[in-house]
């Protein structure tokens, strides 16, 4: 057997057309979504990620600034300038790139963004919204996998879904995403005792450790799902996900490659979360 390919990258160039045509509706009546991405200091990897969001913006006709601080910026001018953003007009999304330096507190920073502009998802308010199934902005990456399987036609509900990883922004949202769907969800960790005994059970495995090719073809059960959301760099120093594609696509039923897979869905996501907050502003 081998696996069907999710292909991120057609799914996410399918959803950016679609939102294309939201903006221009947007447009003619008188709102260009914008979004504000703060960039603090020069950490080349996030340099890249903001330039990949700025760029996405751009293909879709919205607006976008970029507003890029020292390294040595203090907590205070850093939760002022988002002050600024939360009450500007024209800016609709904020996204602050992650990590911060260490003397800044990301969790206040977070927090003093308005909830109605956090399109990264990551406010109390929004995450409370996404446990309680109310309108909020959904994570990124998340949000994007399930889209994924929505477009794949993958149905969720009654299914046991394993994701291995917690992190606060892919493992634990992820999971309470597909809860909503109506999957049994278990969630494993580095503390997990015997990690195969529950990712052999998945239906839907979803991965989100960080470890290059972790999760080998014996992890998995014949057919099942398997979403990879790692971006690791391997020995040869070339982008790899957290499960070993080349023996895990031999026994799956559904794979999603690294790169163009869960990545791009995740940018496509931003932009549709920020075209939401732009269509919701109308209203306030
Ligand atoms: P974190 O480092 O925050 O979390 C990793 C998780 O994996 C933790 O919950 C950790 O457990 C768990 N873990 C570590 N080792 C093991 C193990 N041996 N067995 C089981 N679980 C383990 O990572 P992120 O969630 O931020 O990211 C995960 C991966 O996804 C990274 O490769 C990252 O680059 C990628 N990523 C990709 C995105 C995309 O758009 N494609 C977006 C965001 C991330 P514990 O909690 O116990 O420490």
């Amino acid at each position: 057997m081998t696996a069907e390919i999710i292909s991120g990258k057609e799914i996410a160039a399918k959803k950016r057309l679609e939102l294309a045509k939201e903006v221009e509706k947007l447009k003619a009546q008188g709102i260009t979504p914008g979004l504000a991405v703060i960039l603090v200091g020069d950490n080349h990897a996030s340099k890249t990620y903001v330039r990949n969001k700025q760029k996405a913006c751009h293909e879709l006709g919205m607006y976008s600034l970029l507003v890029e601080l020292p390294e040595e910026v203090s907590e205070e001018e850093l939760l002022k300038k988002i002050d600024e953003l939360n009450n500007d007009p024209v800016i609709h999304g904020i996204l602050v790139q992650l990590p911060l330096p260490k003397h800044i507190d990301e969790k206040k920073v977070i927090d003093t963004i308005s909830p109605t502009k956090d399109v990264d998802g990551f406010h109390p308010v929004n995450i409370g919204k996404m446990m309680t199934g109310e309108n909020g902005f959904l994570p990124c990456t998340p949000f994007g996998i399930i889209v994924m399987l929505e477009d794949t036609g993958i149905s969720v509900a009654g299914k046991h879904a394993v994701v291995v990883g917690r992190s606060n922004i892919v493992g634990k949202p992820v999971g309470q995403l597909l809860l909503n769907r109506h999957a049994t969800v278990t969630y494993c960790h580095s503390k997990t005792e015997n990690l195969k005994h529950y990712t052999q059970t998945a239906d839907i495995l979803v991965v989100a450790v960080g470890i290059a090719n972790f999760i080998k073809a014996d992890h998995i059960k014949e057919g099942a799902v398997v979403i990879d959301v790692g971006m690791n760099r391997n020995e040869a120093g070339k982008l790899c996900g957290d499960v070993d594609f080349e023996e895990v696509s031999k026994k799956a039923g559904y794979i999603t490659p690294v790169p163009n897979g869960v990545g791009p869905m995740t940018i496509t996501m931003l932009m549709y979360n920020t075209v939401k907050a732009a269509a919701e502003s109308i209203n306030r």
